[in-house]
């Protein structure tokens, strides 16, 4: 216990760290400070289910602070609060559970996956899958990424969208991303979905603008 005591001492005067929603001072090893995982814990009584005319959309919280900078923290590189985020997801599951077994997410766009070096829905959809053991399934693809592979009608018809998916897909499917703006982008995957056999999608984001 002494040496890790001394160890976090050399290393906070090394490597400061700081909590990446408020800028306090942290531990060499906390990924934020009590404070903001308190208020970022209590946000979990303003979660909502909204009924769309082809999804069920339900969400953690308004895309507003502390969640908003605990996103974008994430997406800028700190990886390592996919943890903290992957919580916040189990507590919306909990609240909502999906009654499905399968679990997908929206892929990263190549040029999001080049100036990010990873992607942030991918890591979080595997720690859920794990978490709530549900089946995670590739199910969507960038349309850049599959233009040479269309084949048939359907999948031509996907072209005009921005995802397609091209395995038959289970029935009932619970689709993540990280914030709902406009919802062009949930739409765009919920009809690729639904071309592949999924009757009905259940959209869990963390964040709604
Ligand atoms: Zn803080």
């Amino acid at each position: 216990m002494r040496w890790q005591a001394l160890a976090e001492k050399i290393l906070s005067t090394t490597l400061p760290n700081t909590c990446p929603i408020c800028g306090r001072a942290i531990g060499p090893f906390e990924l934020l400070c009590s404070s903001c995982r308190e208020k970022l814990n209590s946000l979990e009584s303003s979660s909502k289910e909204e009924r769309h005319r082809d999804f069920t959309l339900y969400y953690y919280a308004a895309y507003d602070h502390p969640l908003k900078e605990l996103i974008l923290a994430y997406k800028s590189g700190r990886w390592r609060l996919s943890s903290v985020i992957t919580d916040l997801y189990a507590k919306l599951f909990q609240r909502f559970p999906p009654k499905c077994r399968y679990l997908t997410f929206i892929p990263a766009t190549e040029s999001s996956l080049y100036m990010r070096g990873f992607d942030h829905m991918k890591l979080i959809a595997k720690k859920l899958s794990e978490r709530l053991d549900l089946a995670l399934v590739y199910a969507l693809k960038t349309v850049k990424d599959r233009r040479q592979a269309f084949s048939t009608s359907q999948e031509r018809r996907a072209l005009k969208n921005k995802f397609v998916s091209t395995s038959p897909l289970p029935e009932r499917i619970v689709l993540i991303d990280d914030v709902y703006t406009t919802g062009s982008t949930v739409k765009d995957s919920v009809s690729a979905l639904h071309a592949s056999n999924a009757k009905e999608v259940l959209v869990y984001v963390l964040a709604k603008v």
